[in-house]
């Protein structure tokens, strides 16, 4: 979602002669786009700043000014105290705010002019009542063949270890009709596959384009996939709480709506689910699960983990290993607990220590890894549609997706990139998939 909203941002700038630079030390204005969802993400962002403040200086010592500012959560989870830690920044603001990046850039750049200084930064953390949405300019310029698009924001779910609901907001699904217009003009700039996306993307429910009706994530589905030139649809994140009949029957008929879905579980214990306030059981997890493989035995999933959750005893640990071995996931990620201020389990007195999670996540990554590279084996002989995305770093090779989302090498030339075509799976490891071109 990031990389989506530094999209927006980059738009938004543009009627103002804006451009993106290609290093740090040619930039007038430096955004840094945060994530506030682990420690180690803010950290990153104070240490990233040092280096900012660097270039800062020795561009001013060279007579060019440059603005620094703070975009996303960290900046809304910690407006004050970045403007306090790290006075050289010139602008704070958080994910629902940058829509008004012209009139703040315009104000930090008075403020500038005037001798800026400590204490003159300009700081914007509100959740305002409108949209921002609706305030987008068009969009103008897709990275290239496969785009996000974000159709729902925020969370009421509330999660006892998350940030998001503090940080994000409350849920919001934008209405059909804008997102069909997103998705039609991305099409007609040369995308072919569109990721929906939303922190809860499956709890959308969307005014209907007609009417007062509203659209759940399968209805919208259905109404994307008749866009023509739109060939491949994927969605991330889901939550399995939210999923409808609809979402699964959309996984039945939609052959646009690509095998592969991210839905994180976070825990194979009922006990550990329970106190992350998940609002489900393991069984009903894997009943969802078979639900989805009976009408599309295609499908692969990938999921979530956090080990070492306040109170994980290892046989809470052993259940999540045991759910991972009954699913066989194609891809997943996992890790440590980490505790975030104003979170209800941060404030629990049974934490695991550090050992214990290194320990716990390295035997689940080990078993994880076990199964992704046992995933990708299975497609040696087989022939995959591939969407060709970019050059890869050898001569006359691409590298694209396949349907279950693994990056394929492939040699070709660069003819094929922004399009679909069939290679034969050659090898397979980890992280990749090598393809040869069909003979004819
Ligand atoms: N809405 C999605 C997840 C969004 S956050 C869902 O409910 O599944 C992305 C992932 O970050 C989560 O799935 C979780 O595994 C991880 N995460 C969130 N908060 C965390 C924390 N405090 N410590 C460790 N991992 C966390
Ligand atoms: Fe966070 Fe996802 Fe839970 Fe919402 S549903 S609180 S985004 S983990």
């Amino acid at each position: 979602m990031n990389v989506y909203d530094s999209e927006r941002m980059a738009e938004i700038l543009a009627p103002l002669g804006y451009r993106t630079a290609l290093k740090p030390d040619e930039a007038d204005l430096i955004i840094l786009n945060t994530c506030h969802i682990r420690e180690k993400a803010t950290e990153k962002v104070y240490s990233d700043l040092g280096r900012i403040k660097e270039i800062k200086d020795a561009r001013i010592a060279a007579g060019h000014p440059l603005l620094i500012a703070v975009a996303g959560c960290t900046a809304q989870a910690e407006g004050e105290e970045i403007m306090k830690r790290a006075k050289y920044v010139d602008m704070v603001f958080g994910p629902q705010t940058y829509h008004h990046l012209p009139e703040m850039l315009a104000q930090a750049e008075r403020r500038r002019s005037m001798g800026g200084g400590p204490g003159r930064g300009v700081l914007n953390i509100d959740f305002p009542e409108e949209v921002k949405f609706d305030y987008f300019p068009e969009i103008s310029n897709p990275q290239g063949a496969a785009a996000f698009l974000s159709i729902q924001e925020g969370c009421d779910k509330f999660c006892h270890f998350c940030v998001v609901p503090y940080t994000r907001g409350a849920e919001y699904s934008r209405p059909a009709a804008s997102v069909l217009k997103d998705a039609r003009l991305l099409v007609s700039k040369g995308v072919r596959e569109i990721t929906l996306l939303g922190q809860n993307v499956n709890a959308y429910h969307g005014e209907a384009p007609q009417g007062k009706v509203v659209w759940g994530l399968g209805r919208l589905i259905r109404a994307l996939a008749e866009i023509e030139g739109l060939e491949r649809i994927r969605y991330t994140t889901s939550h399995p709480k939210d999923v409808d009949q609809e979402l699964i029957e959309a996984h039945r008929d939609v052959k646009k709506l690509m095998p592969y879905l991210h839905l994180p579980v976070q825990s194979g214990s009922d006990k550990i689910l329970k106190a992350m306030n998940r609002k489900h059981t393991i069984a009903e997890y894997l009943a969802i699960l078979h639900q989805f493989r009976e009408v599309c035995p295609d499908l692969v999933f990938s999921s979530d983990f956090i080990v070492g959750y306040p109170g994980e005893s290892e046989e809470d640990f052993q259940a999540t290993l045991n759910l991972v071995k009954a699913v066989h996931y194609a891809q997943a990620y996992s890790f440590k607990y980490s505790p975030r201020p104003g979170t209800p389990a941060a404030l629990m007195d049974n934490h695991i220590s550090e050992e214990v999670k290194t320990e716990r996540l390295e035997r689940l990554q080990s078993l994880l890894r076990e199964q992704q590279t046992a995933f990708n084996k299975l497609m040696i002989g087989r022939i995959l549609p591939v969407l060709w995305e970019k050059p890869g770093r050898h001569r006359e090779q691409l590298i694209g997706r396949s349907p279950y989302l693994q990056s394929v090498h492939a040699e070709l030339d660069s003819s094929f990139i922004g399009s679909i075509s069939s290679v034969k799976i050659a090898g397979a490891t980890l992280n990749s998939l090598t393809g040869e071109q069909l003979t004819v």
